[in-house]
């Protein structure tokens, strides 16, 4: 079911994305090589609880024999999502993608970013300039009454017209009461097809790119998803409000 927010519904999911939103400054600070991903994780899940929120991703999902043990997914160069923190040491030149999200009286926030680890090689910065692109490209097409496929469409011909390719698998999603609600909204797809918007809906667009083939697999951890030819990958999120016209993008700050 597609939930159409309430103006008090909007005020609590506007305060769950600005918790995120501060979260992902807080790494960005903080990010550096010698830093580790497990010190990231405990700094994120502070931050949260600061604010009066919950990790939306630890223990996640419910009922799993592995739910997620973290805050953040922390996701290093071929990794592309879902990352567990741990002891690993970033290195100069890595790209670290945190995806977090947040519960705020109920309500979730949820966006990630891909930062360079000191000075990375020219194919990775242009990879985060891309798949960044590609996110700004998917919100200027969710507005009210286009649908799901004209944002997938403009996610996937942004990152392919630049020479990189999108994940399969993994998608943009509803998001509110719950972290994943209808639509489901991939980054492929055909212009004209799909969902239609409505002014309301909460959404979390997510743009996976990956320097190689699309193809990826989970590695024995249960979680981290990784790129099959092992070529980097990187990852932004953010929870939008549509409207008639442009986007208010929730996860800023
Ligand atoms: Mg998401």
């Amino acid at each position: 079911m597609i939930h159409i927010k309430s103006a008090s519904e909007l005020e609590k999911m506007r305060r769950a994305g600005r918790i995120v939103a501060e979260v992902l400054a807080r790494i960005g600070e903080r990010v550096a090589p010698g830093v580790t991903t497990a010190e990231l994780d405990a700094l994120a899940e502070e931050v949260i609880r600061r604010r009066d929120a919950l990790p939306a991703f630890k223990g996640y999902p419910p009922g799993s024999p592995h739910p997620f043990p973290a805050t953040i997914c922390a996701s290093v160069n071929e990794e592309l999502v879902h990352g567990i923190p741990g002891p690993r040491v970033l290195q100069e030149g890595d790209i670290l993608s945190v995806d977090v999200g947040a519960i705020y009286e109920g309500y979730y926030g949820d966006a990630a970013m891909t930062f360079p680890v000191g000075e990375i090689s020219e194919e990775a910065r242009r990879l985060l300039e891309v798949t960044e692109g590609a996110l700004y490209a998917g919100i200027a097409q969710a507005r009210a009454g286009n649908r799901t496929g004209d944002v997938s469409a403009a996610i996937q011909r942004y990152v392919e017209q630049r020479g990189f390719n999108v994940v399969r698998e993994y998608t943009g999603h509803g998001i509110g009461r719950r972290m994943h609600e209808d639509p489901q909204v991939p980054n492929f797809g055909q212009p004209g097809h799909g969902v239609v918007l409505r002014s309301g809906m909460t959404v979390a667009l997510e743009p996976m790119v990956l320097a190689g083939d699309y193809r990826v697999r989970v590695l024995d951890d249960h979680w981290t998803v990784v790129s099959a030819d092992g070529r980097l990958t990187a990852h932004f999120e953010h929870t939008i409000l549509v409207r008639d016209g442009e986007a208010e993008i929730l996860t800023r700050l």
